[in-house]
């Protein structure tokens, strides 16, 4: 039971961790902040928070589980708010899609990282923002990777841990520099590939025909590029040396794959689309 739960940044992600447990009712009070005051009142409507407040020093005053659901940009300035404020008992986890930064940020800010600070993300979402756009069954069967670090105590680790089990995920532990190369690669990379690939067909001279013939794979191969581009620039500027190795790896097999139909390699193409086929029929037996 989290008696009173802070959620600093009350959006997609963030609204939809305060229904979860509201339904799953392991939560007693939940206070939202945020900068937007007509949305937190939209969030008190809802029934996502039971009340607001635009200061976070304020907001988390007196919570047991303070949670920053924020663009990952906006953390540190977050953690330096609320550094003075947080409660002796009080358990500190984020859910930012890159954990180095994060983690970094705490450590500029908090000087050492607090032992009740478990960094946290949970890898599901949808390209949709805000509070509108959350609901009570985002987590269910998708996984949660909490990142603690050397300091991180037992005991709030398994508070974060038990916090998203109630909203029905799996709950994984993985070390910081390991998310952020398994997450760049998963996750970072296709929204680079989504995003680059519409922009240069959007730049094409005939790109009203281009996407007038766009069939259903294009249309579900881009869905992600309509997903927040300021929320997405953050999250690939604070990954970007993750990200810029797998993008390099990704440009070399695109590379080869360009070289091979240029001069009619049959072999190679099939070869490349065939090992494709196979890794993802094995990965996800659908
Ligand atoms: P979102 O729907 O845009 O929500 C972000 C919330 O943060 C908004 O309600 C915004 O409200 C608030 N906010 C922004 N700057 C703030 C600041 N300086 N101080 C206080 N509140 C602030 O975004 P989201 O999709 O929930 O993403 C939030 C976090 O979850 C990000 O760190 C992201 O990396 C991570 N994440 C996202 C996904 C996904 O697929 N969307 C998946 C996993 C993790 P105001 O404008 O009112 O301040």
């Amino acid at each position: 039971m989290i008696p009173r739960l802070a959620v600093i940044g009350v959006g997609l992600i963030g609204g939809s961790l305060a229904r979860a447990l509201k339904r799953a009712q392991v939560v007693g009070e939940v206070v939202g902040c945020g900068r937007n005051v007509e949305q937190l009142e939209r969030a008190v409507a809802l029934g996502v928070i039971d009340r607001y407040t635009d200061d976070p020093a304020a907001a988390v005053a007196g919570a047991d589980m303070v949670v920053v659901g924020t663009p990952v940009s906006a953390m540190r300035a977050v953690f330096g708010a609320i550094r003075d404020h947080l409660a002796p008992h009080a358990v500190l986890t984020d859910v930012g899609s890159a954990k180095g930064c994060v983690v970094a940020d705490a450590e500029a800010v908090f000087g050492t990282l607090p032992e009740r600070f478990v960094p946290g993300h949970p890898v599901a979402g949808t390209e949709k923002s805000g509070v509108e756009a959350s609901f009570a069954e985002l987590f269910e069967r998708r996984r949660v990777i909490l990142t603690p670090h050397v300091e991180s105590a037992a005991e709030a680790v398994d508070r974060v841990r038990a916090m998203w089990q109630a909203t029905g995920a799996e709950v994984v532990e993985m070390g910081i520099r390991h998310h952020d190369e398994v997450l760049a690669a998963t996750s970072h990379l296709p929204h680079v590939l989504a995003y680059t690939v519409v922009d240069t067909l959007a730049s094409m001279d005939d790109r009203a025909e281009i996407f007038r013939f766009a069939a259903g794979g294009f249309r579900d191969f881009t869905r992600i590029s309509s997903s927040d581009p300021a929320m997405w620039r953050d999250i690939c500027l604070a990954n970007r040396e993750c990200l810029v190795e797998v993008i390099d790896e990704y440009i070399g097999t695109l590379t080869r794959l360009r070289e091979a139909l240029a001069r009619g390699d049959e072999r190679t193409v099939f070869e490349t689309f065939r090992r494709a086929k196979h890794a993802r029929d094995n990965f996800y037996r659908e």
